[in-house]
């Protein structure tokens, strides 16, 4: 899953276990929602998604 506000991306594999430990320590409970742990951004599947992301912000900084 990605987040298209923080340009980060959670392996779709560790969401769950990232969920759970999320929930156990600090209750956040945005990412079991589908959400974004740090923003609240509601999460996107990932289509090269990153990649594309990756170069826009390459593009805009030089
Ligand atoms: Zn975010």
């Amino acid at each position: 899953m990605y987040c298209p506000r923080c340009l980060k991306s959670i392996p779709d594999d560790k969401v769950d276990d990232i969920s759970e430990k999320l929930k156990s320590t600090m209750g956040n409970r945005l990412l079991e929602e589908g959400k974004c742990p740090v923003c609240g951004t509601v999460l996107v599947r990932e289509y090269g998604t990153v990649q594309k992301m990756n170069d826009i912000e390459r593009g805009n900084r030089s």
